[in-house]
């Protein structure tokens, strides 16, 4: 009798999240038009419903959040100008340096603190007063949940402090929302509360909410009609896009709410691992659906290499880290087989 194999468990990103049945279904029937010349209905309801969500004037349609942040960021900055991130931010870590290649912006990092926040004090010191000499300070950008910091979820009294810092001093806050939706959701706050300050907002709909393509940007009516030019000249202008706007209007309606289920899912697995010997991690800094953890005896590749052979797949992040992501594909059950896998695998290493 041939085995049959147990189903991947693939914690290596919220990304890989495929559409539901009922995004299909509104794919398909979904009302088309050009949206380039902005007569698709379904992007319009999209924008529309996101702009409401994220609680700005307008919000745009975008094939994703790299082309989002890019996007928002030249909205705001002219060439030469600066830009306020930590070193640690999507944008400045994994998005090309786009800013500064296309667009001419210069980037001024501080040190991200463990919980994806910048020291304020830090970013006001580093606001350019009028000098020759320096560019002018024109943009913070916030993460929010940070990526690169574990996921964790930046409140909403720092980010009315960020908003109030940036606009008193004539800059403007663009928050990388990729995963706003965690965020809100873990906070229990809505989304527009925690973005009331900021200027704009990049928020992704492929990652945890399911849908198979796209973000959306908001801001103003200024700023989103400087955000539809760029995408435009950028090559985001998309035709009958609403066959995956469609899919969007779905995430939003149906899919924000069960990412309590992936947060603790993650809350679940951290404590596991971090009851092993030799994994390191905090469990309380497990905030949403992120779990970085490091290991003491066995190096990241060799672990994930053997955790993939036993079906369970996550990311190594460089020699002795990794993450591991949960999200609509991973249930409860895959988190404790995940954890009893490594454990053995641990074991085996040791042996
Ligand atoms: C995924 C992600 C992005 C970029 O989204 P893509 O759709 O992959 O381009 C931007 N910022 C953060 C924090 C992300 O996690």
């Amino acid at each position: 009798m041939t085995e049959v194999p147990e189903p991947v468990v693939d914690l290596r990103s919220d990304t890989l999240t495929r559409p539901t049945d009922g995004m299909r279904e509104a794919m398909a029937r979904a009302e088309v038009g050009d949206d380039v010349y902005g007569e698709d209905p379904t992007v319009n309801a999209l924008e529309a419903l996101a702009a409401e969500r994220l609680g700005k004037a307008s919000a745009l349609f975008v094939p994703s959040g790299t082309m989002g942040n890019l996007i928002s960021v030249l909205a705001h900055c002219g060439r030469g100008d600066e830009m306020i991130l930590g070193a640690d931010a999507h944008i400045f870590y994994y998005e090309q340096g786009g800013a500064a290649g296309f667009g001419g912006v210069h980037p001024r990092t501080l040190a991200n603190r463990a919980d994806g926040t910048l020291d304020l004090a830090e970013v006001e010191a580093a606001i350019r007063v009028d000098n020759d000499h320096y560019p002018v300070s024109r943009l913070i950008a916030l993460e929010n949940t940070h990526n690169r910091c574990g996921g964790r979820v930046l409140g909403v009294d720092y980010m009315d402090a960020a908003a109030e810092l940036a606009h008193s001093r004539g800059l403007r806050l663009h928050v990388d929302g990729a995963r706003i939706w965690n965020a809100a959701v873990a906070l229990g706050v809505s989304p527009a509360r925690l973005l009331a300050g900021a200027d704009s907002v990049s928020a992704c709909l492929s990652k945890g909410l399911s849908a198979p393509v796209g973000s959306v940007v908001a801001g103003d009516r200024d700023f989103v009609r400087r955000a539809r030019r760029l995408r435009k000249a950028l090559g985001g202008g998309m035709r009958q896009a609403g066959v995956i706007a469609a899919a969007g209007i779905v995430a939003l309606e149906e899919m924000v709410d069960r990412l309590a289920e992936d947060h603790t899912n993650a809350r679940r697995l951290a404590e596991g691992l971090a009851a092993l010997d030799g994994v390191y991690l905090s469990p309380t800094a497990v905030e949403t659906n992120l779990v970085y953890f490091d290991l003491a005896e066995v190096d990241a590749p060799t672990l994930c290499d053997a955790l993939a052979a036993r079906g369970i797949l996550m990311s190594p992040t460089g020699t002795t880290g990794i993450r591991a992501v949960t999200h609509r594909h991973v249930s409860a059950a895959d988190v404790e087989r995940t954890l009893a896998a490594v454990a053995e695998t641990l074991r085996a290493a040791a042996a």
